[in-house]
This record gives structure tokens, sequence and C-alpha cells, in this order.
């Protein structure tokens, strides 16, 4: 652990760089419920329980430095499941310099239950937060939306098993670390959320929390394409489909965005209004009213 210890003592001791603060996330990732083992494999399941805490730290743009996994695993589990599943966590979890730096594990009544934290830290006072867009802001979203939800549709939908590397989207999505740093550093992003629940609802989290309504051309909308065939997705799953891990932030008019930041496509899909609502246009042919569908309830 940089700066710190590792397993082994009672505590973990965490070092941030001065004049950071800390950034604390947390996540419980339940089996048949965040992943299933009839459709992921195991070290997919573990590479995922922790890209969630990551997707949090990047949306801050913060600095993710060690992460804390508490196991719970029913009897009769493999252990080779459980090897698989740590070996999938460890290695994204060393692709971006985070240290395990803690855990707990138990028995479970039934079926496997992942707790994962994970610490990062920003220098003071400067995270971006979702509270700090303003009308007139443009509306950014990086990477591709939709190929998460989509591919899980294809799992429910399906006899035949997909094989998860033609899948990354799902099986292996990424934070974008890099770019929620970068965003920050350069004072580009006025707020920021990463798009975990699916952009209607996480769109809507960033507008209530900054006060304002939004517009977003659906035609700008960046639709994931998936499988080896590379179909791009309906666009339900691009609006109200999970699991993508991509962010999304708002700059102030005016401020240059680039179309790629650390490798990674940025597409503007709209911009703020005032008032409280979300509208989805057709060029200027066609407005209506966006509203938020919830990933859970677009799940079921
Ligand atoms: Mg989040």
């Amino acid at each position: 652990l940089d700066g710190g210890t590792g397993i082994g003592d009672d505590c973990a001791v965490v070092r941030i760089p001065k004049g950071h603060e800390a950034l604390i996330t947390t996540d419980l990732s339940l089996e048949d419920v965040h992943f299933r083992r009839v459709w992921h494999t195991a070290e997919s399941a573990g590479h995922r329980c922790l890209v969630r805490g990551l997707s949090d730290i990047a949306a801050m743009g913060g600095k993710p430095r060690a992460a804390f996994l508490s196991l719970a695993l029913p009897r009769g589990l493999p252990q080779s499941w459980a090897d698989r599943f740590l070996r999938g966590f460890l290695k994204l979890s060393s692709q971006f310099k985070v240290s395990l730096a803690g855990g707990d594990t138990a028995e479970s009544p039934s079926g496997v239950i992942a707790d994962v934290v994970v610490f990062g830290s920003v220098p003071k006072g400067k995270a971006v937060l979702r509270s700090g867009a303003r009308p007139g802001d443009s509306i950014y979203v990086t990477g591709e939306l939709g190929g998460s939800a989509a591919t899980l549709n294809l799992l429910s939908s399906r006899r035949k098993k997909i094989r998860p590397d033609d899948f990354p989207q799902h099986f292996r999505p990424m934070p974008r670390i890099e770019v929620g740093r970068l965003l920050r550093e350069n004072g580009v992003a006025s707020a920021m959320i990463d798009v975990s629940d699916g952009l209607s609802t996480d769109l809507a989290h960033l507008c209530e929390d900054s006060g304002v309504g939004a517009e977003i051309q659906i035609k700008a909308i960046p639709v994931a394409a998936i499988g080896k065939s590379a179909r791009a997705v309906d666009l339900r799953f691009a609006l109200h489909g999970g699991e993508d891990y991509e962010l999304l932030f708002t700059a102030p008019r005016g401020k240059t965005v680039p179309s790629r930041i650390a490798g990674v496509r940025v597409t503007q899909i709209g911009r703020l209004i005032r008032g409280r609502k979300m509208f989805l246009l057709q060029g200027d042919l066609a407005r209506q009213e966006l509203l938020p569908q919830g990933w859970e309830h677009f799940r079921s």
C-alpha cells in the first residue's frame, strides 16, 4: 500500500497526500441481484463488484487508493470460484494501483455477498459535485451507452451462452478514472456523476442536485454497439440501461471540451435549461418529456 500498510495489522493505515481529503464509497453486491453465477464468470463478478466503487471515485475527479472487500460465501461454493473472483477483483485494482487493504470473510446462509469499500482522495475542496451545474451548461457523456444493459438483456433472453470476451461493456466495464481526474484538474466540469443507474436516472440526480432541467438531443446520444457483429443497441438501453460506468458531466457554455480525453470519446448530448424537467429532442421537430426510469425498475 502506497505510504501505508496492507493486510495484516488490526487496521489499515492509509496515508493521503498533503492538501487532499478522503473520498469513501461503499457498494454491496449480491448474487442473483448484481451478478449470476450461471451468467457471469467468477472473474467478471469480482471485476464488476469493484468497478462500482472505482467509478464513483472517478465521478468526483478523485484518485482511488485502497479497497476493502468483505465476502460472505455459501457453504459448498467451490474454492476455485472464490479464487477466480479474487483474481478478477485484483486484476482491476492493480490496473489502477489500488491496494486491497483489508476486509473480512464469513459464511453466507444463501448466495455470495460482496461488500466493497473504496477509499480515494482529491485535493481539498476540489471534488467535482453533482450540484455545480447551471442553466445553459452543455451536457457531455464519455464512451458509449447501453452496451451493458443490452448484454444483460441477451443473457436473460437467450439459452445460448455468450462469450464474455465479446461483450466487455458488460463483463469488464472500465472506470473512467483518468477522464475524471483530467476534467477536475483542468476545471472543465461544473458537475459530474457516473452512469451507473442509466442516463435518465443519473441525469435526473444531477439536475435535482443542481436545481436545473435538461434537454437531450436523441441523435447525439452515443449508442453502444455490442458483440462480434458490433450491432448498435436499442435506444432504450442507452437511455435507461445501467452499469455502463461512463461519466456524465456538464461544462459552462464556451468551455472547450475535447472530443477525446485520455483516449475516451466525449460527446455533447444536450444542454441544461431552467426549470426541473428533462426533455428528449428530435432536432427541432419533436420534444417529449424524459422521465427517469430507474435501472431496478427497468430491469424488472
Ligand atoms: Mg455513482
